[in-house]
């Protein structure tokens, strides 16, 4: 397929209108059909980079509405959504069984989207609401006892590798985030899909070459620093630093900062509320037009 001068359209309109994903319209069917998000957009560069890009034109001035036919090809034409009824525990199941983070609430007259729930502003709630209710023991383990988070095979690139290298590995590993090391595997920042956007809002979507150092300083608004977590620390002071910051993830560190592993809000959801409802952590993929086309 030809590279898609419409759908990098509708990537300028997120960025325009500063949101990180929108709900996709299809006009056939008059009903939400799929969403469009940051990881789209990876998957749409890491594509047609290899291609020479068409080049674009004042794109911001274009709205979603515009591109809705070009991106409603690579929507596999199944929105996960819930409604305003739906408990928490609903959310949390779809979220993470079909391994999403944006989990849109329609209301079912009038087919409007409500709201957009992500993990973040459920584990917020449930750390200002959980402080009224008694906590579970567990919350006083180690993280290195109670084995919530990923710790081994993390995914990393290092401080020299391009912005197309850590494209790649968002694309093959479906990760949130890449902790950005040195070669000694020192952690020295970190990389996550919403920092993608950034290419987008520069217009330095045809400059991949440029390394992750460059990619990072030149990020518009970031954390300060990385947000980190350390094997000896309790399961209750990781949810508290991880609300506070309102960040998707905590890398793990050893003393010596060397990347051990990643404790996302995914993580912290699962063994918090589907563990104990007995729901394993298998979850099942969503399936895109992505995947098809790559297959
Ligand atoms: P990001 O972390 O970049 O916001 P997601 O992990 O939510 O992205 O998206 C992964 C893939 O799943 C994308 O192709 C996206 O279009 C699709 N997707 C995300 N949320 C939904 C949803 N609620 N319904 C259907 N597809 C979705
Ligand atoms: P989203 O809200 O899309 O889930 P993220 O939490 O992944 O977004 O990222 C939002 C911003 O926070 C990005 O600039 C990202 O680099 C930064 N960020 C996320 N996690 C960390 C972390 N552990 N340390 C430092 N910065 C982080
Ligand atoms: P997330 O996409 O961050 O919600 O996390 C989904 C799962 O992927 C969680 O079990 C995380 O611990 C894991 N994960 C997130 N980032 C990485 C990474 N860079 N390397 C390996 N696993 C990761």
């Amino acid at each position: 397929m030809e590279p898609s001068h419409e759908v990098k359209k509708a990537f300028f309109a997120l960025v325009a209108n500063g949101v990180r994903a929108a709900p996709l319209w299809d006009n056939k069917l008059q009903c939400f059909v799929g969403m469009l998000t940051i990881t789209d957009f990876i998957n749409i560069l890491h594509r047609y980079w290899q291609s020479p890009l068409v080049e674009i034109y004042e794109l911001e001035e274009h709205k979603i509405e515009d591109c809705r036919e070009e991106l409603l090809k690579y929507s596999n034409h199944t929105l996960i959504s819930i409604t305003p009824d739906s408990s928490l525990f609903d959310a949390i199941y779809s979220l993470l069984k079909y391994k999403i983070h944006r989990l849109p609430v329609i209301d079912p007259e009038s087919g409007n989207v409500l709201h957009i729930l992500t993990h973040k502003r459920i584990l917020k709630f449930l750390h200002i609401f959980g402080t009224m209710i008694p906590k579970p023991r567990y919350l006083q383990k180690r993280i290195e006892e109670v084995d919530i988070g990923t710790f081994k095979q993390i995914a990393t690139v290092r401080e020299t590798d391009t912005v197309y290298d850590a494209l790649a590995i968002f694309v093959q590993r479906r990760v949130s985030a890449l902790p950005v090391v040195n070669e000694e595997g020192k952690i020295k920042a970190l990389y996550s899909r919403f920092d993608v956007i950034n290419l987008a809002a520069q217009k330095n979507y045809n400059n991949l070459n440029m390394t992750m150092q460059e990619a990072i300083s030149s990020r518009a608004c970031c954390v300060d620093g990385v947000l980190k977590c350390y094997p000896h620390e309790t399961l209750e002071t990781i949810i508290d630093r991880i609300a506070k910051a309102e960040v998707h993830r905590l890398v793990l560190v050893d003393k010596d900062d060397v990347v051990g592993g990643i404790v996302s809000l995914s993580d912290l959801l699962q063994a918090l509320v589907l563990t104990p409802a007995e729901i394993s952590r298998r979850a099942q993929p969503l399936k895109t037009n992505w995947d098809t086309n790559n297959e």
